[in-house]
């Protein structure tokens, strides 16, 4: 990008912040989503947000369209009790803001939300650092090279003269830290965030074990399972290899979705593959992937393939297949002509 192409495009983003804090600034009764099964960056950006606004006197409330209740993992950045169950949102509000999500269907069952509240004459405001984000709101501040949402929420607090308290610094670095994968990659600008947030007498080393590093006992069995069936596939991916495995159903009864969801991290670990895959069986014939690169293949291009989104390294879909092999046949497919990065 030219140094001209990078002027236009902040004067853009600021011009679209500050009519973003306006809005917020001036909003009375706040409704806050973020995608379905929240990961930290979700909840974290809503909550920090939600938590400004409710301390500036806003009615606010925070809601996803599935789970009606939080992970035991993240309940504890809800200092406030803003988190609603779907069911108590109404059909129209007067202000929407749309966190980490970059396509409205990723909504769930809250999707009609947002075209109710545009329909009624309300706004909606959609806060995203998803590269492929299609827009859905009436005002946007998305930035792709963003490591996490939590860092445009951050930049609305700046503008609006917030500076976070304890509580809303614990969101932000909760976002940060996993979105960046503990700071695996992190400009020198979110770990300067992170400083200014560890400022704020946060406990990282308390909050990341709760967040990435705690699982049920008995999830290691399962977990020893469902890696003793993974498989490696040197030839797919274009050469690169493609690591891949399963997580039945009966492997998480009763567990939350961040131990399916922390498999890919294990797997990704094999040397051999570029590609990592992890198929979790969400019910009869359908399947929710989570995708992982390296860094030399564009997961986020092959999960749009196949009507999922993500980010370059970091991507998921979900389909129907009667089988996992079928779904495995699928992403190999798609893997064939996948851009490199
Ligand atoms: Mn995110």
């Amino acid at each position: 990008m030219t140094a001209r192409g990078v002027e236009t495009d902040c004067g853009e983003f600021d011009i679209e912040l500050r009519r973003a804090a306006s809005l917020l600034a001036n909003a009375s009764d706040v409704t806050l989503f973020g995608h379905v099964d929240p990961d930290a960056d979700a909840l974290g950006s809503a909550l920090a947000l939600g938590t400004a606004l409710h301390h500036r006197g806003a009615a606010v409330r925070v809601s996803f369209g599935r789970p009606d209740v939080l992970s035991d993992s993240l309940s504890g950045l809800d200092a406030n009790g803003l988190v609603v169950p779907s069911h108590r949102v109404p059909a129209s509000v007067p202000l929407l803001v749309v966190l980490d999500t970059g396509d409205a269907h990723r909504l769930g069952g809250l999707e009609d939300r947002v075209a109710a509240t545009i329909q009624a004459g309300g706004d909606v405001l959609v806060v995203d650092h998803h590269v492929a984000n299609t827009r859905f709101g009436t005002q946007h501040v998305i930035d792709p090279s963003a490591e996490a949402t939590v860092l445009l929420v951050l930049r609305l607090l700046d503008e609006l003269g917030i500076e976070p308290d304890r509580s809303i610094a614990r969101c932000l670095y909760a976002g940060l830290v996993t979105d960046t994968r503990s700071f695996r990659h992190a400009s020198a600008s979110a770990h300067r965030v992170a400083a200014r947030l560890l400022g704020h007498d946060i406990d990282a080393e308390e909050l990341v074990r709760s967040l990435m590093d705690t699982h049920p006992f008995r999830w290691m069995a399962a977990l020893s399972d469902v890696l003793h069936r993974a498989e490696l596939d040197p030839d797919a991916a274009r050469g690169f290899g493609l690591a891949h495995t399963t997580v039945r159903l009966c492997d998480v009864d009763g567990m939350s979705a961040h131990e399916a969801d922390s498999v890919v991290e294990v797997l990704r670990t094999a040397g051999e593959a570029e590609v990592t895959a992890v198929l979790k069986e969400l019910g009869e014939q359908r399947w929710s992937v989570s995708l992982r690169s390296e860094g030399r293949l564009d997961v986020g291009a092959a999960a749009r393939a196949l009507g999922g989104g993500g980010h370059d390294k970091a991507s998921g879909f979900t389909t129907e297949a009667a089988t996992s092999a079928d779904v495995v046949a699928a992403l190999r497919a798609a893997l064939t002509d996948v851009p490199t990065l």
